[in-house]
């Protein structure tokens, strides 16, 4: 009897997923476990804890694929720790396994947690794998090694576009019985969260694949709302002006693959036109931040980031900065956007753009600061998303534009000229 842990991670689906269908393809019993732990923040910038609607969509998103691997007589041990490398080798030995799989992550903290395991799984002979699952492509599909991948997204997208191929999504495999009696294993409890939901929030965000799905088919088949994506896309009042996939495919509810697949379908059985393809343009840009994450490391998260000689210029006040985490800077659209953070745990691109350019450029405050913030709130958190946008944004990333400032006067007329969003939020 062979036995492996499954470890989940940022990738809480069964279908499309590499380490899953490895797992069971390969293994008489897997056990599938996840680490609830807090200790896991992209710098030292951060504050403990998850802001309560990020806590509410994982906790969600456990429960569905708790759900989803019960109704096939399985189970998801959850297991709070703060030593996720410690608790999994523990539990592999309780278990006599001779396997850990899980998915490869980008970021730096992530990627050193997989080099640990691996190093430390070593002296106990068992064998670790990570497998891809959270891109479009896999390393071997880029048509340049990582050292090389361009410092620009153009020449990423023109790259890949012409010379990569999306594989099709994988199959869910057929989930094998587990029973954590059997191991004398407990999990604690999903945690209980009060449902926190803001009644102006125009976006039912609920966590899970089950939800994922529903969403996809609200703003594909149901709506038909990515036909006009490219002319809605910098829109923030409502549901339907961009795809509010970002959430599910931060926690992996949904693959990028199966979302490009899905989109593919939509392109041959009911159109396509230039807004189908610019949410694949969007789904490129979460794909670059990936690899760019992966090639940076560390970088990401200095102060300096992806340009060492580039002079820094910012500081923290802690007053200026309370204004601007709750709202209170005295320029309406940047408050108004805040405030929609703080309630829903989301904001929208645009939104998101022209708070970062006000703290750091209007304020002169550290980018991390800002970053750090998001991090603890965006319920679609994604190291390598945040991160890479906050440099992008902040002069120090990988723009070619030298400085990059809005007008946040200018933005608000431009985007909500009606004042609707400004109105909804104060
Ligand atoms: C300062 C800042 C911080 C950000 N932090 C995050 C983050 O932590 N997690 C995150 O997923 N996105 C982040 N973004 C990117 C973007 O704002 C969100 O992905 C988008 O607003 C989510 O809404 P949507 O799913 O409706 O997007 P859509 O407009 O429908 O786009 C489709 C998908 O493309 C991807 N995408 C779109 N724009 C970007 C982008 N600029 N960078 C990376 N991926 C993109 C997302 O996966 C998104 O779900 C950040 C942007 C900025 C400016």
């Amino acid at each position: 009897m062979s036995t492996c842990i499954l470890w989940f991670r940022n990738n809480l689906r069964l279908g499309d997923n590499m380490p899953v269908a490895e797992a069971y393809a390969q293994f008489d019993t897997v056990i599938p476990v996840f680490i609830l732990s807090d200790s896991q923040h992209s710098s030292k910038w951060a504050e403990p804890g998850m802001g309560p609607h990020r806590a509410r969509f994982l906790v969600e998103s456990l429960e569905d694929l708790k759900q989803g691997l019960r109704n096939a007589s399985s189970d998801l041990l959850i297991i709070p720790s703060e030593d996720p490398v410690k608790t999994l080798l523990e539990i592999a030995n309780q278990t006599n396994s001779c396997a850990i799989y899980g998915p490869k992550e980008f970021a730096f903290n992530e990627v050193r947690q997989e080099s640990e395991l691996v190093s430390k799984a070593k002296q106990e002979r068992l064998e670790v794998k990570f497998y891809t699952e959270r891109t479009l492509y896999l390393q071997s599909d880029l048509p340049f090694g990582l050292d090389d991948l361009p410092e620009v997204f153009s020449r990423f997208r023109g790259k890949v576009e012409k010379r990569s191929r999306v594989q099709p999504p994988i199959e869910e495999p057929e989930i094998t019985s587990f029973d954590p009696l059997d191991f004398n294993l407990e999990g604690s409890e999903i945690p209980v969260l009060s449902d926190s939901k803001d009644s102006r929030s125009a976006v039912p965000f609920k966590g899970g694949t089950t939800a994922a799905w529903k969403e996809v088919d609200y703003y594909l088949w149901e709506s038909e709302a990515v036909l006009e994506y490219k002319l809605t896309r910098n829109g923030m009042v409502g549901r339907k002006y961009s795809s509010k996939l970002s959430a599910f495919l931060s926690l992996g509810c949904l693959s990028a693959r199966q979302i490009y697949d899905e989109l593919k379908r939509f392109e041959e059985e009911v159109e396509s036109n230039e807004s189908t393809y610019w949410l694949f343009f969007e789904l490129l840009w979460r794909e670059y931040f990936q690899w760019i994450a992966l090639k940076h490391g560390k970088d990401l998260f200095t102060a300096h980031g992806l340009q060492p000689e580039k002079p820094l210029k910012q500081g923290f006040n802690a007053r200026a900065f309370e204004k601007w985490t709750s709202g209170n800077t005295g320029d309406r659209f940047v408050d108004a956007n805040m405030k929609e953070l703080v309630a829903t745990g989301f904001m929208s691109n645009r939104g998101r753009q022209n708070v970062a350019s006000y703290l750091v450029h209007d304020m002169g405050i550290d980018w991390r600061a800002g970053a750090a913030f998001f991090e603890k709130h965006l319920i679609d958190y994604d190291p390598s998303s945040n991160y890479g946008n906050w440099l992008y944004n902040a002069g120090r990333g990988n723009d070619p534009r030298p400085f990059r400032k809005f007008n946040t006067k200018m933005q608000a007329e431009r985007y909500d000229s009606k004042g609707e969003f400004v109105e909804t939020w104060t």
